[in-house]
């Protein structure tokens, strides 16, 4: 069994539809494979509808969160919530603020690029996006199509970081809360690639014993972004924990270099997964 369980479609910053990637992951050879998009559930039907037979897709999504330390500025942290229900009032509104939220920042950026003399028009870089999420990465392939900067690596380094005067902070949730949310509609949330030191800054292991407390079912441990140190560390947490231990390759199609498949998940720990996600159900044969 090959279990990849965090992978992002064009609805939100991935570069194939649902269904190309569905296809991708059955050509990769993959049993099953989570399908993450940032913030919303577009995707879902999409997926379902185009499954090819023998795959096994887990219905999921990557929720933009907050880790607020008392004695520093908030650290941004992702957390993966896997079959909720989609429907969960709660739930869906705090979506709903993101998305608006996502909307306006990705919209703040490119006009005050704009006010600056960069080529870039927010109306056209949201008619290109196809209906899903738009956020930097769009703004990013954007700018490299104008030729600003030569690849959308190269924009996040330097007009979209946030070290730029052109970055705008987002207001995301607080972690807690999240894990609450997804836990009160019935999904099982994970901490995404949470020792990733090369995408930033990382919370601490109290950090992670208070998301355990507030609800917490797992811990991303093989991401490609986690050194063999970081894998080992969250693991050891995860025993301490008692958490579930997931595998993924966090695929964005030809946004990254990485492949489909590249971390998985053991077959005993996805089975401990869908033992715990209430709030609806893998799409499968
Ligand atoms: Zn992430
Ligand atoms: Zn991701």
């Amino acid at each position: 069994m090959r279990i990849d369980l965090h992978t992002h479609s064009s609805v939100s910053d991935g570069t194939e539809s649902p269904a190309e990637l569905l296809a991708t992951a059955h050509a990769a050879g993959l049993d099953v494979v989570g399908l993450t998009d940032h913030d919303t559930t577009a995707g879902w039907s999409l997926a379902e509808a185009a499954r090819p037979p023998g795959l096994t897709v887990v219905p999921g999504m990557e929720l933009s969160c907050r880790w607020f330390p008392a004695d520093r500025p908030p650290i941004s942290v992702h957390l993966l919530a896997y079959l909720f229900d989609p429907g969960h009032p709660g739930f869906a509104g705090e979506r709903g603020r993101l998305r608006a939220e996502r909307l306006q920042r990705g919209e703040r950026i490119v006009a005050a690029l704009a006010a600056d003399g960069y080529p870039v028009v927010w109306d056209r870089i949201v008619k290109r996006s196809g209906g899903g999420v738009v956020g930097r990465p769009h703004v990013a392939r954007a700018l490299v199509e104008a030729g600003v900067v030569e690849s959308v690596d190269a924009a996040f380094a330097t007009l979209l970081h946030h070290g730029s005067p052109y970055y705008v902070a987002k207001a995301d949730t607080d972690v807690r809360e999240g894990i609450a949310l997804v836990r009160a509609a019935g999904g099982v949330p994970v901490f995404a690639h949470g020792l990733a030191t090369k995408r930033g800054r990382v919370v601490g292991d109290d950090a992670i014993a208070a998301m355990a407390e507030a609800g917490l079912l797992g811990l991303e441990v093989d991401h490609p972004d986690h050194a063999p140190h970081e894998r080992a560390h969250l693991r050891g947490l995860a025993d301490d924990l008692g958490l579930i231990v997931t595998g993924s390759s966090d695929y964005h199609g030809s946004n990254k270099q990485t492949p489909i498949g590249a971390c998985t998940t053991a077959p005993d720990q996805f089975e401990a997964l869908l033992a715990a996600g209430t709030g609806s159900a893998p799409y499968r044969d």
